[in-house]
């Protein structure tokens, strides 16, 4: 924290009533590359409950004048913001990658998500569907609508710091909320260049705001205020506990997308090297830095050898680096507390079970700058281990061995959060049973756990949230209320309940 620059780099504002303004107290935090921690990429105001305060006013007084604005007309501003979004997608995935490392090719990934999502919720504009049914009384028209809430105070993870933030605003924009955005501190540069695009894709002012800082200043300020109706929630476990709380007291709407604990089940019947790829991909990719990274690999006996045999070589053969190299298959850990997480659980995996490959701090020649770890994975897990409990939020597996498919099951619901499952079999029966049994919000079948399409719910069971769901026309329940509509055309007192009931 500084009031100062100590460098040349460039100073970022917050966006508050379509101005970028300084803070109130005129603090700055600094953004830096994950691969190589020289590389500062500027400072960004370290907003607090004064900011915050700012921002809801803003948010509050663009209220009126957007909800009445008609929705296709909203939606055709996100629209413009898609397009937008779209021509400037490798300019937003290289700043995402030098921000928080995932490799490039995922990064765009990322920016196409918030494009599929800004497209889809644009053409929500036009739908929004109510019902209208019949009424149990003659000559009376009974329909229902959705509201919008009031202003939606949007606070989001670093792993995903286009797409979640465009999950979430999107919706409650299109729906006629206002929002306030506080991005995570590791990724103000990305919440920056996307609010940019938003003001130019002509979103009015004060309708989207965004106030740079921390959660306990500006996101607490948020979940505070009396005048945010709803919070929008992506980060870990116990944030979005503490957060429902305080929000509990002011009955006030909160969705939280939490942690996850994601399993592959392995049976005896699957294509290995299929499974072979499903499993790299969802534990390493993004450095398993996703809430739907898999960090548990659930194989029956049978096929335990051949399948580790396969993990192991390609593990062994993954290169680590910049994102923004073609030859990197994955980048560094966010931060210096993260490496220090998953260096701490290492310590408790070899406890537990036995190191197949990785488990080391990775330092040779140019990572030495940054927070790299090696590809990691540990066999002969049980399924109530710490590491096959606790999320690690980095590349570390646990294959976990069972006997059968039914073991197999119970192991994979042996956790306390309900994100994403998968299962690789040939067996069409034990597939649908896969389907039916697995206690999670998404299940794959012959997939990874990761690769969410944004027109269906996402979102998971257990402690992975509180119920509500993003993406699809689910997500528009987050930030709507529904009002019942009756119309009486018969010009005399009608009861319900009562006129059309014998006696
Ligand atoms: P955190 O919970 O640490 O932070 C998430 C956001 O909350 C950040 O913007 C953070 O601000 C803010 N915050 C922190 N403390 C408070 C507070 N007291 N009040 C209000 N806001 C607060 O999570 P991470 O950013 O580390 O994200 C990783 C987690 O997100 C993992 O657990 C992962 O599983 C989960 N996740 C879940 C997804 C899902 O859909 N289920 C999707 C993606 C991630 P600051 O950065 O300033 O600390």
């Amino acid at each position: 924290m500084t009031d100062q620059p100590a460098s040349d780099a460039p100073v970022f504002e917050h966006f508050v009533a379509g101005e970028w303004v300084p803070s109130v107290s005129g603090r700055l935090f600094e953004s830096r590359n994950p691969a190589d921690t020289r590389d500062l990429i500027g400072y960004f105001q370290a907003g607090d409950p004064a900011d915050t305060a700012r921002a809801v006013r803003a948010a509050e007084l663009a209220a009126p004048a957007w909800r009445r604005t008609p929705a296709p007309k909203r939606g055709e501003i996100l629209y413009r913001f898609a397009e937008l979004m779209a021509e400037h997608k490798e300019r937003l995935a290289r700043a995402m990658t030098r921000e928080m490392g995932k490799v490039l090719t995922e990064a765009r990934g990322d920016v196409q998500e918030g494009i599929d999502i800004a497209y889809l919720m644009a053409g929500e504009g036009r739908r929004m569907f109510g019902d209208t049914t019949p009424s149990e009384l003659p000559d009376k028209w009974a329909m229902s609508v959705r509201q919008p809430i009031g202003v939606a105070g949007i606070i989001t993870p670093w792993n995903f710091p286009i797409a979640i933030p465009c999950w979430k605003m999107m919706p409650a924009l299109v729906t006629g909320n206002t929002v306030v955005f506080k991005p995570a501190s590791d990724t103000p540069h990305c919440a920056t260049l996307l609010v940019e695009l938003m003001a130019e894709a002509g979103f009015p002012p004060g309708t989207v705001n965004l106030v740079t800082g921390s959660g306990a200043e500006v996101g607490d300020a948020l979940v505070e205020s009396p005048d945010v109706q709803v919070i929008s929630f992506t980060g870990h476990t116990s944030t979005g506990k503490r957060i429902a709380e305080r929000a509990a007291r002011r009955l006030k709407r909160v969705s939280l997308e939490l942690g996850g604990k994601n399993g592959i089940v392995v049976l005896a019947d699957a294509d290995l090297d299929l499974a072979t790829d499903g499993i790299l991909w969802s534990a390493f990719g993004t450095t398993g830095q996703r809430c739907t990274a898999a960090s548990r690999v659930i194989v029956v006996e049978a096929v335990l050898g051949p399948l580790l045999e396969r993990l192991e070589r390609r593990a062994r053969a993954l290169r680590l680096g910049d994102g923004l190299e073609p030859t990197t298959d994955v980048g560094p850990l966010v931060n210096a507390a993260a490496l220090t997480k998953v260096e701490e659980y290492v310590e408790i995996g070899r406890r537990e079970g036995e190191l197949v490959c990785g488990g080391r701090r990775a330092t040779d020649g140019p990572l030495a700058n940054g927070h790299f770890f090696e590809p990691t994975i540990f066999s002969g897990v049980r399924p109530m281990d710490r590491i096959a409990q606790e999320e690690i939020f980095g590349p570390v597996l646990s294959i976990i061995p069972v006997p059968d498919e039914p073991a197999a099951v119970t192991a994979l619901n042996q956790t306390r959060y309900g994100l994403s499952s998968s299962v690789y079999t040939r067996d069409v029966n034990a597939a649908f049973r896969a389907i039916r049994d697995f206690e999670t919000g998404i299940v794959y079948v012959n997939a990874g756990t990761i690769g969410a399409e944004t027109h269906l719910p996402f979102g998971g069971t257990k402690e992975t949230g509180n119920g509500h769901r993003e993406a699809g026309h689910a997500a528009l329940d987050t930030y709507t209320e529904w009002k019942s509509i009756y119309v009486d055309f018969s010009g005399r007192l009608q009861r319900a309940q009562i006129d059309n009931q014998p006696g």
